[in-house]
């Protein structure tokens, strides 16, 4: 397949609008997964996957198609298409961008009857943004409630896109589905690559196999790759040679070379993910090139620590925390130690989901037993003496006691929420709450209404979400990207138990909220620490200043003593219990915490 027979294509949409189920739909349409045989809803499938281990994404599907132009001819050229698919969630919008990377147009799905919604309007961008040829396909038009019209008009008013490119299709009755292939053919432009140079590809994605090892998914940009040949890195200028190499039709299918222009898997006895870096450039071995623009970095814009629940887990931890890190590599780690907590690490990740889905893998994967601390984000502190650093961890800031804090900094994201009309004033009081700056409010028709914000990325880490969906009634969408830091008055939070700070639950927190969340947190502690044999005293400070207080009173009976004399098996049940939660505990000091407490003080913001 020559390059002018190659298309990359991705599809974009916002979550719900059909992208999986479209896809699924080419892949059938083209005879690359059977009808409703074999594994139903193949892409889906990777979403489930992608939803328990965001990395572990074979997100490429190659397919054949023959294109009949008017005349029915036989001969009819056959193209190879490349279906590059993208993750929907926020926290994964770099994905998305290296998706694009490789690709030279993109499906824009809009749901008929829900319209644009935040996320169409981000994927959009990123599309726009990579100067891909975007090709509208307005689906579900078999729904009673479709209004392609509207949805053309919204397309215009916000993209400038004529309505007469819009595809009208139903993923569900096959409706329209004929013109999406020959559309892709059309409309979006071959790669460019220089065939006859020497090989440069670019690296998409990467994942370890038990059986095969590293598995790279990439792009040739220019030249051809075979098996045996040897290439390199260009970031770390290691060589390899190509032991395998094909396309994912939709399986990994070894072909033995891939073309200019191809995407498609090689595996080069890589030891581990750490060496395939996304975004680096392959090439000939021994030749010089130039490496390819590559895309955005992954930004951590969560970071939290990391501890074993009981103290003598930290090898296990450590050792799952290595093997998880194989197949996401997108998340940093660095070992660190606290005073209350012991041995652990500091991690940083792309956003909530992600910490969450990371922490969920750790134990449903792994069997470790984890503690993690309240997430926070990247702060930048200036020191009088001109210095500045960058605080992952709060408890950090303790340790220049010598130094004045005379300026502070926080990240900031600017926000799309799209909403119902009626919605606008409760968003707009939610968005002030947590200290957002409007930026647009415009209509994108007769009843939604966009909102831009800029607003502290502490403060969406934090609910936000939640809250938004619960005052709109679930009709907002949201969505956001990351943007420049803004000055701030920020402080430093301390929690102490019986007089002693608990540094695993410092803060840092916006002056003006400090009262209020500190009250928050000590009142949340009450509630989970258990009473013990002895008054407990939780106190929140700043600097020297107890700003909330609440006391614990001492426990008077024990857990048994409620059944003494009674059944045997529920006094049984009663002790497994106990001992269950007791795994989940940690002491410190004399005080024994509940994981479930530093789970709740995520909540407070
Ligand atoms: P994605 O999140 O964009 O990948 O969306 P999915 O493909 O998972 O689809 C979301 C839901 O919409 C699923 O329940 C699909 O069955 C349904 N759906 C997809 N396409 C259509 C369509 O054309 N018409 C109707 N009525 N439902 C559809
Ligand atoms: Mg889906």
């Amino acid at each position: 397949y020559p390059p002018e027979r190659v298309r990359n294509f991705s599809i974009i949409a916002h979550v719900d609008h059909g992208k999986s189920t479209l896809a699924d739909r080419l892949l059938e349409l083209t005879g690359t997964i059977q009808k409703g045989h074999g594994q139903p809803q193949y892409l889906d499938k990777l979403q489930v996957e992608r939803e328990r281990g965001i990395t572990v994404k074979a997100q490429t599907a190659t397919m054949f198609y023959r294109h009949t132009t008017a005349s029915l001819d036989s001969d009819a050229p056959r193209y190879l298409l490349n279906l590059i698919d993208t993750p929907g969630h926020v926290d994964f919008s770099y994905e998305v961008s290296r998706s694009l990377a490789a690709c030279q147009g993109a499906l824009l799905v809009v749901d008929a009857a829900q319209g644009v919604q935040a996320q169409t309007i981000a994927n959009f961008y990123l599309a726009f943004e990579s100067n891909l040829s975007i090709i509208p396909v307005i689906n579900k038009i078999d729904q009673p409630t479709a209004d392609p019209d509207n949805v053309k008009d919204q397309l215009k008013r916000l993209f400038d896109i004529d309505p007469s490119e819009a595809l009208l299709t139903s993923a569900k009755t096959g409706k329209g589905l004929e013109q999406v292939l020959p559309a892709v053919i059309e409309r979006i432009p071959f790669p460019r690559g220089k065939c006859d140079s020497p090989v440069r590809m670019l690296l998409l994605d990467s994942y370890y196999d038990e059986y095969k090892g590293v598995i790279c998914h990439v792009a040739v940009v220019d030249g051809a790759l075979r098996k045996g040949d040897k290439i390199a890195s260009a970031s770390t200028g290691r060589a390899y040679e190509v032991l395998d190499v094909g396309i994912m039709h939709p399986e990994l299918t070894p072909t033995g070379v891939l073309y200019t222009g191809q995407v498609g898997y090689v595996i080069s006895g890589m030891r581990s993910t750490k060496e395939a870096r996304i975004g680096d450039t392959l090439h000939q071995a021994k030749s010089t090139v130039e490496p390819l623009p590559g895309f955005k970095p992954a930004k951590h814009m969560v970071f939290s620590g990391l501890y074993p629940a009981d103290g003598s887990d930290f090898e296990a931890l450590s050792h799952a925390i290595e093997k998880l890190t194989c197949n996401d590599a997108s998340v940093s780690v660095t070992k660190e130690t606290s005073n209350a907590l012991g041995m652990g690490f500091r991690c940083g990740f792309l956003g909530l989901l992600h910490m969450d889905v990371f922490h969920q893998r750790l134990e449903q994967e792994y069997g470790a037993q984890v503690i993690s601390t309240i997430p926070t984000v990247p702060y930048i502190f200036e020191y009088g003496d001109g210095s500045k650093i960058q605080v992952e961890n709060p408890a950090a800031l303790a340790s220049n006691p010598g130094k004045r804090v005379v300026a502070c900094w926080e990240p900031t994201v600017i926000a799309t929420i799209i909403i119902p009309s009626e919605y606008v004033g409760p968003v707009i009081m939610l968005c002030s709450e947590r200290r957002g700056e409007q930026l647009e409010y415009t209509f994108i028709d007769a009843q939604r209404a966009l909102l831009k914000y800029r607003l502290p990325l502490k403060e969406i880490i934090v609910d936000f979400y939640n809250e938004l969906k619960g005052i709109t009634s679930g009709y907002a969408t949201f969505d956001y990207e990351d943007s420049e830091y803004q000055q701030s008055d920020l402080v430093k939070m301390d929690i102490l138990l019986n007089g002693q700070p608990v540094d695993a639950m410092a803060t840092i927190v916006h002056n003006q909220k400090a009262q209020r969340v500190g009250r928050e947190l000590v009142e949340k502690l009450k509630k989970f620490i258990e009473r013990q044999m002895f008054e407990i005293t939780i106190q929140a400070a700043i600097g020297s200043k107890v700003i909330a207080r609440e006391t614990l009173s001492a426990m008077r009976k024990n857990v048994l003593a409620k059944c003494y004399g009674g059944d045997i098996t529920r006094k049984k049940k009663l002790l497994e219990k106990q001992k269950e939660g007791k795994k989940r505990m940690k002491r410190v000091g004399s005080v024994d915490i509940p994981q479930e407490a530093f789970h709740e003080l995520l909540k407070v913001s």
